[in-house]
């Protein structure tokens, strides 16, 4: 680790990160927000449903699902609170917790509920709005106009970032991505049983990016940890074990593998990447907060 990362350079600097779901957060920007928030800057995730249509991982909590007993959500905020104290965030969800509902996968049948978060309209700008009037960010990280892999909950936390950010000035807004010849290096060499290696270009990636967050080891363990807390989604490939799910897995490769319940190994890459979205122009490669005057 260098020196400077340990320097408290960021006091005064305000961060929002606005997610679709309970996990994106950690998954997508979860080094970025714990650099920032161990450099002293002040990090709100917004996130915006309770991700209540997701699947679960494990046996423990199978009932817990939308058809079933429909209490994944609630669940779900408890796992989101551990992966913030982790990552040194503060948390709050988009016109508080229950208002949006998870839309599910593109066309779902979730995705007709009056309360699904595709059909939020003017309220949720509203409701970011008012975040953003309140919390007045220097920076704002979210998702590209695809919200990285198409679904329909991602990209509408792009919309309602950017239709916000027409009515509060932000200074410079960011999208998580990832760099395709990282991925690809990254990717495990032996993987669990039961899991797959990525088809060619299953995992969403782009070609070029701005810049990007390199993890030490701290920041890296935090996303990490982070991801693991996140347990009835996120399986870890490095042995460990939860109340969640029993089942220890396994991969071997550059960095440490994980999947989501489709049990497609990805690895958690030391560098997260990301595009100018709007605001201040930074130089390739420079540190996400650079030019911002806090
Ligand atoms: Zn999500």
């Amino acid at each position: 680790m260098s020196s400077d990362r340990r320097s408290r350079d960021l006091v005064g600097l305000r961060v929002v990160a606005v997610h679709a779901h309970p996990d994106d957060e950690s998954i997508s920007t979860g080094g970025a927000l714990a650099d920032l928030a161990c450099r002293g800057a002040d990090v709100l995730v917004v996130t915006c449903t309770l991700g209540e249509e997701g699947e679960v991982i494990g046996e423990t909590y199978q009932g817990l699902v939308n058809d079933e007993a429909d209490q994944l959500g609630g669940f779900r905020i408890h796992e989101l609170s551990r992966a913030l104290a982790i990552l040194g965030v503060r948390g709050e969800f988009l016109g508080g917790a229950g208002r949006y509902r998870d839309s599910g996968m593109a066309g779902s049948p979730a995705s007709r509920n009056p309360r699904a978060f595709v059909n939020s309209g003017e309220r949720a700008v509203n409701d970011l709005v008012e975040i953003f009037r309140h919390e007045a960010p220097h920076l704002v990280l979210t998702y590209d106009a695809n919200g990285g892999y198409g679904h329909p909950d991602h990209i509408r936390a792009h919309e309602i970032t950017h239709l916000a950010a027409r009515q509060v000035d932000i200074p410079r807004i960011l999208w998580a991505a990832r760099l395709r010849e990282e991925l690809e290096a990254n990717f495990a060499d032996d993987i669990p049983a039961g899991w797959t290696h990525p088809a060619p270009g299953e995992l969403d990636a782009v070609d070029t990016t701005d810049t990007w967050v390199e993890m030490d080891d701290i920041v890296y363990a935090a996303k990490a940890e982070a991801m693991k807390a996140h347990a009835t989604q996120i399986w870890l490939a490095d042995g460990s074990i939860s109340l969640t799910n029993p089942h220890p897995a396994i991969a071997r490769g550059p960095v440490t593998t994980y999947a989501l319940s489709n049990l497609i190994a990805q690895p958690i890459i030391r560098r997260e990447h990301y595009l100018l979205g709007a605001g201040l122009p930074l130089d390739h490669g420079a540190d996400i907060a650079s030019g911002l005057d806090f």
